[in-house]
């Protein structure tokens, strides 16, 4: 098995980048000179204040260059709007954050296409997806991969490192929306001070006033995308999940492996436990820091690493983040289906 590395995270972003340059050094290069190589990460959504600066991918590029490859950075579409629904809006958004293809030294694209619409279907065979998922159409058009991903929380998936990026950052819009289909928000009217916030967030326009002055959720418009269960300032909204707690983890899982095992012999993932926000990069605004940084960890499994990021963090500030979230399930469900082995159980504080 090949090993998983570790650099710690330094003081400041200067010595954030010279973690990140020793790590890399140590990665054996696992790419064909000439190779064409897709670095997936996720550039922020607008107003969002934690996503990764560009200055880390920056550093990545330039090791793939310098070993004579051809990179390029990718981010695909998503279900909501606001910066990053188009190809043209995450452009505009990715450019706004740094990653110019100036900065970056490499071209910077949309892996869905300018419309979203440029997808294919790869083999799934699992139980929620059995014959197939759908993702951008990248995946088949690079010889390699890096999956970079910022490890942090996420409100419906309790954390969001290797996994999350595998599946929902690949996943076509209608994937993602089959994914998040059970997720809805429910009202406690008790803890509600009718600010009107989750009215003003929504991309969706499902919310709105009752005759009461209470919100209510128009659930045919709704997209499940949670901003507005994020945003509430009193904790007056939580996730309703209409079949279980369950079945949101077990998708994740189930895109997440169906990317990877197309593109497994390929890639390598590396995460950044560092920013470590209790929400994930598509919230805007400010959410909290949870943990200090940590560092840099590369590997070849996406399950494993993800683990090993939650053991070095300390799982116990994503139980506090997201109480109700069995992000545990995750690991659980990819031994079920094979995808991981039920040591990594073990590994997980
Ligand atoms: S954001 Fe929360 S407190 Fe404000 S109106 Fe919506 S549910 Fe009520
Ligand atoms: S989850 Fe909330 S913010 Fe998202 S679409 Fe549904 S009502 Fe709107």
């Amino acid at each position: 098995m090949k090993k998983i590395l570790f650099e710690c995270a330094g003081t400041d972003i200067k010595s954030n980048i010279k973690a990140l340059q020793r790590l890399l050094d140590q990665i054996e290069f696992p790419y064909k000179k000439g190779a064409t190589v897709g670095l997936k990460l996720h550039w922020g959504e607008i107003g969002n204040l934690y996503f990764l600066s560009e200055k880390y991918a920056a550093v990545i590029v330039q090791w793939l260059k310098k070993n004579e490859v051809k990179p390029f950075i990718f981010d695909t579409t998503v279900l909501y709007s606001g910066g990053r629904r188009t190809g043209v809006d995450s452009l505009m958004t990715a450019y706004e954050h740094g990653y110019t293809p100036q900065n970056m030294g490499c071209p910077v694209v949309i892996g869905d296409g300018i419309g979203g619409m440029d997808v294919v279907k790869i083999k799934s065979g699992f139980f929620h997806f059995k014959d197939t998922v759908e993702v951008g159409s990248i995946i088949n058009q690079a010889q390699g991969f890096i999956i970079f991903s910022h490890f942090k929380g996420h409100l419906g998936s309790g954390f969001g490192g290797a996994i999350k990026n595998l599946s929902m950052g690949f996943a076509s819009r209608a994937q993602k929306q089959l994914m998040h289909s059970d997720a809805h928000p429910e009202l406690n009217r008790s803890k509600c001070i009718r600010c009107g916030m989750c009215i003003d967030i929504c991309p969706e326009k499902a919310v709105s006033w009752n005759e009461n002055k209470f919100p209510i959720f128009d659930l045919d418009k709704c997209i499940g995308c949670a901003h507005c269960i994020a945003i509430c300032p009193v904790a007056a909204l939580k996730v309703f999940w209409r079949i279980s707690h369950e079945a949101f983890q077990e998708r994740l899982v189930e895109t997440a492996a169906a990317v990877w095992n197309v593109i497994k012999n390929k890639s390598i993932l590396i995460n950044a436990l560092i920013n470590i926000s209790s929400e994930c990069d598509c919230m805007k605004g400010k959410n909290s820091i949870i943990a200090d940084d940590v560092g840099f960890i590369s590997g070849y499994d996406p399950f494993e690493i993800d683990a090993e990021s939650l053991r070095l963090i300390g799982s116990e500030v994503f139980d506090r983040a997201h109480p109700d979230i069995p992000w545990r399930s995750q690991f659980e469900y990819a031994v079920k289906i094979g995808m991981a082995d039920k040591n990594i159980l073990n590994v997980i504080p």
